[in-house]
């Protein structure tokens, strides 16, 4: 799959939402959330104009989530269920916490390899929007074809030069079991222990960190996903102009397999009481309107191909070979690749 990224793209006329019927005024639709963009408020205030349901969120990360799900059982009030990982949408499945859905207008707008697997009942989680797993390094010291792979992330050329946040992380986690799913579980050990030998420092703080630590000088390469480097290269901070001039990006493995991607997406709880305005919910994330939004709000890829970017910095990366890889393998693979980190004491 080759994503294409033109401006030139025709515009797409917003979804038609379904008219407001006059009962639904007073519906309220309960919303966990791990999605914390603060440009977020839009897509909610949008579905409440279109549709007169009201919105009330839970927000807590991916593993809150679940957790407060898993100990609310039945009683949970929750009808839709927002991540940002696929493994953990996966296996939020597994757990039982999500319900099947069959809609037409997800099952054309979401690529099956971005939603759960439809076991005869419908998928029971969603994609949405996808974010690349990318490698930034210093413009004036390091080679680009040094850094072009994820495989030379633990190759010692780079030796001492990568920053990265932490191997447990949900977005590492997920890279690294796509990573497996295309070398194999031996040779992906082996790459990670590279990886930690190549470390200019311990992992800490999140993406932002480790593109401002390349600009510092602390290290010369760094991994992070793609929206944070665009939010960035959109700010009018001197301080962040100043970063956005001395990295550069690389997307891994396009003479290979592909870029791993991993999404942000949805589902509807396995308790909801409100399931039809929470299908609506979900298909309102997937029309043009709401895409459109998570390209040119938040600096993710739309998961519907023909939505129209307005975005310079989605632009300015270009297009690109994602990797192919289902979602769905992320989580599969995850709890070997937590081991394996155990294993080269990446923290
Ligand atoms: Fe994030």
């Amino acid at each position: 799959m080759t994503r294409r990224f033109s401006l030139a793209a025709s515009a797409v006329a917003a979804a038609l939402l379904a008219p407001v019927a006059a009962s639904a005024q007073q519906q309220v639709l309960n919303l966990y959330s791990a999605r914390h963009y603060q440009t977020d408020e839009a897509l909610y205030e949008n579905f409440t104009k279109a549709t007169g349901i009201r919105i009330n969120r839970v927000e807590a990360d991916d593993a809150g989530i679940l957790a407060r799900l898993r100990s609310e059982g039945s009683a949970s009030p929750a009808d839709v269920v927002l991540l940002v990982d696929a493994a953990r949408l996966w296996r939020a499945e597994v757990d039982g916490l999500f319900q099947p859905v069959r809609s037409a207008t997800l099952q054309q707008r979401v690529p099956a390899t971005l939603r759960g697997k439809d076991d005869g009942q419908g998928s029971q989680w969603f994609g949405f929007s996808t974010r690349a797993r990318v490698i930034m390094y210093d413009k004036a010291s390091v080679k680009p074809e040094d850094v072009d792979t994820y495989e030379e992330l633990g190759d010692p050329k780079n030796k001492g030069r990568l920053c990265i946040r932490s191997g447990s992380h949900p977005y590492n986690l997920s890279m690294f079991g796509a990573v497996m799913e295309r070398i194999g579980p031996e040779k992906t050990e082996a790459w990670l222990k590279g990886v930690v030998d190549n470390m200019a420092r311990a992992p800490k703080g999140g993406d932002t960190d480790q593109i401002r630590a390349v600009a510092s000088g602390e290290c010369k390469v760094a991994v992070s996903n793609t929206y944070y480097l665009a939010r960035l290269m959109r700010s009018n901070k001197p301080e962040d102009k100043a970063v956005v001039d001395k990295v550069a990006v690389v997307f891994p493995n396009q003479s290979t397999w592909g870029t791993h991607v991993n999404i942000s997406g949805g589902a509807v709880a396995k308790n909801s009481k409100n399931r039809d305005a929470a299908v609506k919910f979900l298909e309102y994330l997937a029309s043009d309107q709401a895409q459109s939004y998570f390209a040119n709000g938040n600096n993710e890829w739309p998961v519907v191909a023909s939505t129209r970017l307005d975005n310079p910095a989605l632009a300015t990366m270009g297009e690109f070979k994602v990797d192919t890889t289902p979602a769905s393998v992320f989580g599969m693979n995850q709890v070997r690749i937590q081991q394996m980190l155990d294993r080269v004491g990446f923290k």
